[in-house]
């Protein structure tokens, strides 16, 4: 870091601008946001400068440059735009230890000017050490995009009530979470219309409630945090995040996503560790209900959906079976996330009216799902956990009818770094598993085509057939006959 950001108290300093043209007339435009005392010397000013020296703004002296114009003074631009004219206003200021830029030329600036998002009292300064204003300038779109207009008003308020609220609130942690539920609340939105009556009766209302119960209760929040890509999270639940005491993680969810939350809550484990056990269902149950009761917000971060073999339900009846509150945040399941990955739509209009999602994990050696619906030609689904029973699946659709060359897609560790994906079909599917050496995470396509769509297989996606010519000819022969057969009766 070369450039030191600080904010400097500008009230009762005095700043100088040397130049009349557009660069004078910007530095003295942000110079005006402040309180700071403002002198122009300019030779011939912009009309603008001339306006605001008539109303008083700034004191303007139409001639060149003197030394003595320094004196007493904080912070000076050399804004002639000319390199020959600010390099003595540059000398002169270096000189004296005034601060001083010199607009476009860093060598002899002493600091730059960052790009500005003003939501006063909030202020953001981007700086790239000169290395691109362009870059900046878009920094600041987005900034500026995610901060609506009365953000600095709704700091102002929350700024006039920290007194009254430290009073009636006096537990630290406590107090974090009223000021969350304040900004986040109907306090917010009044406070950003500009609506202080309503502000005011949401405050009151607040403070009443944090009054009348000594310890508020907990709560427990299911967030579906993703596929795993770090950026496939809603903003719902990174705010969500930000405001937990206690993290309990699944371990699909990757660090990326964790990393939302604040550095001090409390982070727990859970879930299956590769190749090791999983914790019980009934001490995930626990632990949510147990944090929950000594009234924290407690953050239960899930793979994909909460609701898509995320057993949801067994937690949500724990946790308010010991009279908690649950909240749901959605996530993107793996389905969805592994589809568009691969450019493969789950519908098509007339064509795929409905597709299924099922599980491919076993509680007791068995399979138990039905076969002959799901073997009909021209259904589709896709399997989660379904890696490890990939032979039983593949004889279970064979058994009930399905075509060998029904399309199989295998998406593995999709939107991670480590994804692969492979299009094959269920006669080689099996073999396609073990010579590719896939394992979990993984989703399963069946029945689902680029070539139905209108669409092409993406490159990466890798092929993988073993069907030979001969079996893809024997087998459609087959077929003929057993249809001829079943249509002749
Ligand atoms: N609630 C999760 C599913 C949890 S079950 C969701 O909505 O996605 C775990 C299974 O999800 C894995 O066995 C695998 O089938 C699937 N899965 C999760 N993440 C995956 C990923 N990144 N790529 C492929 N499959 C994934």
């Amino acid at each position: 870091m070369k450039y030191f950001p600080v904010f400097l108290d500008m009230r009762g300093k005095r700043a100088l601008v040397v130049g009349g043209g557009e660069p004078a007339v910007q530095k003295t435009r942000l110079l005006m946001k402040t309180a700071v005392v403002i002198t122009v010397v300019a030779e011939k000013p912009d009309a603008e400068l001339v306006a605001w020296a008539a109303s008083g703004c700034i004191a303007l002296h139409r001639r060149p440059f003197e030394e003595s114009d320094l004196d007493g003074v904080f912070i000076a631009y050399g804004a002639t735009g000319d390199h020959e004219q600010n390099a003595p206003i540059a000398a002169a200021a270096k000189a004296r230890n005034v601060l001083i830029n010199v607009v476009d030329e860093l060598d002899p600036s002493d600091f730059i000017t960052p790009a500005i998002v003003d939501r006063d009292p909030i202020t953001i300064a981007i700086g790239t050490e000169g290395s691109s204003p362009v870059l900046a300038r878009e920094i600041k779109t987005h900034l500026e995009a995610h901060l609506p207009p009365g953000f600095g008003r709704m700091a102002r308020a929350a700024g006039k009530l920290r007194e009254r609220v430290a009073h009636a609130v006096k537990d630290i942690s406590a107090r974090r979470r009223f000021w969350e539920r304040l900004l986040q609340g109907s306090f917010r939105a009044a406070a950003l219309a500009g609506d202080t009556q309503a502000a005011e009766r949401a405050v009151a209302r607040e403070l009443a409630a944090a009054g009348s119960s000594n310890r508020e209760p907990g709560r427990v929040i299911l967030i579906g945090c993703g596929p795993g890509a770090g950026d496939l999270i809603t903003l719902r639940a990174q705010l969500a995040l930000q405001r937990a005491d206690v993290l309990v993680i699944d371990r699909l969810v990757p660090n990326e996503i964790v990393e939302h939350a604040r550095r001090e809550a409390k982070r727990i484990y859970v879930g299956k560790t590769p190749g090791g056990p999983s914790t019980p269902q009934d001490e995930i149950n626990a632990t949510l209900v147990r944090e929950g009761l000594q009234g924290q917000v407690v953050a239960r971060l899930k793979g994909g959906d909460a609701f898509v073999f995320g057993r949801a339900a067994e937690e949500m009846s724990a946790v308010r079976a010991a009279g908690l509150n649950v909240e749901v945040i959605p996530g993107i399941t793996a389905a969805h996330a592994c589809a568009a990955r691969i450019g493969l739509p789950l519908t098509l209009r007339s064509k795929l009216r409905e597709f299924t999602i099922l599980t491919g994990a076993t509680a007791d050696g068995e399979l138990d799902l039905d076969w002959r619906a799901l073997a009909r030609h021209g259904h589709a689904f896709a399997v989660y956990m379904g890696v490890d029973n990939a032979s039983q699946i593949r004889r279970e659709l064979l058994k009930a009818g399905a075509r060998p060359d029904m399309p199989v897609v295998i998406v593995e560790n999709g939107t991670l770094v480590s994804e692969r994906a492979f299009a094959t079909m269920l006669h080689d599917f099996g073999a396609c598993i073990e010579s590719e050496r896939i394992v979990a995470p993984a989703i399963l396509f069946f029945g689902f085509d680029w070539q139905a769509a209108g669409l092409t297989r993406p490159s990466w996606v890798k092929a993988f057939t073993t069907m030979t010519p001969e079996f893809a000819e024997d087998w459609s022969q087959a077929q003929v006959a057993e249809a001829t057969h079943w249509v002749m009766g």
